[in-house]
């Protein structure tokens, strides 16, 4: 019997120095949250983002956002603007710190927080004597957000912007990186993203003063003393020796990982944008996204529901966009500034398997599960 192997989403793609780097840990006994990796993978990620990022790696995307809050000053009862349309975790450390998130829609030119919306929601919080303590939003499956509109309404009404790249590790806007577009911006190594070390993270800053602070409270805030004297709560989020062993050798491959999800976007847009019923996100002046995930419009729910029981069918996985957080059962109570966008393109879109590693068999098997979709 023939087995068909299973295509994942997005799934790790190892570059092939990983394991030296790793065995280098080994070798040396640096299996600690400190070491020659983590200095070495914040200086690769330093040289890739730019002259004047200031890089902390940390044990998740997550840590970041949290400690990016803290940075900020954010705790309790403070409101924090966030994009709707992301993953939960641009938000929970919102939570985390006591904070009230208020939900602001997506425009559709790039699927990222509405300008128009956050200027509206700015100004009804200052008129109930709320002003928000930050914005976070998200560059999401790798499309810059419209960051010259966003940042000169934070500039305005002076907000920090939390620039969640999660999703956009190699995506630029105007020529500069993703991540680095605002004060404080965060990746993630997760296994699904563009790049992995299993799990983590990394805050950037163009502060270098912010950047060890982060690195303070990410070790457990320890103040200068020969004993263990705190004066300050800590976390422990830093990385791992051994995990950033595994992110220095994907540094070697992020653009060749770049340049192979660009072509899958550009495979699926080749074969299915002669389909009135599907539709493709643009880049628009100025942005180049790294197409982290190739993600579909469809004109119906019951559209979007065929191709995806139909790639099922053939071990394929696929995966409706993400579900707005006002629309999350844990955020329903939460005051939000929205107008049916996210909540259309949740319905209607779909990811596609868009992983690094995915050969032209694979490519070809998942296009003909499509079109076998009825009445595409
Ligand atoms: C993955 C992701 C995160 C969280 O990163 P982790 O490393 O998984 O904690 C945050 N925001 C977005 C948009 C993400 O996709």
């Amino acid at each position: 019997m023939l087995t068909t192997t299973k295509i994942y989403l997005s799934s790790p793609h190892m570059g092939g120095s990983e394991q030296k780097f790793v065995d280098e840990a080994f070798a040396t006994n640096w299996i600690a949250p400190l070491g020659p990796n983590v200095d070495g993978f914040e200086h690769d990620i330093q040289q890739y983002l730019g002259d004047d990022a200031h890089v902390a790696v940390l044990s998740s995307g997550t840590a970041a956002i949290h400690l990016a809050l803290q940075l900020l000053g954010v705790s309790k009862g403070d409101e924090v603007l966030c994009q709707s349309f992301t993953f939960s975790a641009s938000a929970n450390p919102i939570i985390y710190q006591g904070a009230t998130p208020v939900f602001i829609d997506s425009e559709v030119d790039t699927w990222n927080m509405s300008p128009e919306l956050l200027e509206i929601a700015i100004l009804d919080r200052i008129e109930r004597y709320k002003k928000p303590k930050a914005i976070i939003a998200v560059h999401l499956y790798g499309m810059p957000y419209k960051a010259t509109e966003i940042n000169a309404i934070a500039k305005k009404y002076d907000i920090p912007v939390v620039e969640d790249s999660a999703e956009a590790f190699g995506s630029f806007y105007h020529g500069k990186a993703c991540g680095t577009l605002s004060d404080l911006g965060i990746l993630s190594f997760n296994g699904n993203k563009i790049i992995t070390t299993s799990g983590g993270g990394a805050l950037i800053t163009p502060n270098e003063t912010l950047k060890d602070k982060a690195v303070f409270l990410s070790t457990q805030a320890r103040d200068a003393a020969v004993h263990y004297e705190h004066s300050h709560i800590g976390f422990n989020y830093r990385m791992s020796n051994v995990l950033a062993g595994i992110g220095r050798g994907q540094m070697e491959v992020l653009d060749k990982h770049v340049a192979l999800r660009r072509k899958n976007f550009n495979f699926y847009k080749e074969h299915l944008s002669k389909y009135a019923s599907i539709s493709f996100l643009e880049e628009p002046d100025g942005c180049f996204s790294n197409r982290w995930l190739t993600c579909i419009k469809t004109t119906s729910f019951e559209l979007r529901e065929q191709i995806r029981h139909i790639l099922l069918e053939d071990a394929i996985e696929s995966r409706p966009l993400w579900k707005p957080m006002h629309t999350q059962p844990i955020f329903k109570d939460c005051l939000h500034f929205t107008d049916g966008t996210s909540e259309a393109l949740f319905e209607t879109g779909l990811c596609l398997p868009s992983g690094s590693n995915l050969s032209s068999t694979d490519l070809d098997r998942i296009l003909n599960n499509i079109l076998k979709t009825p009445n595409l």
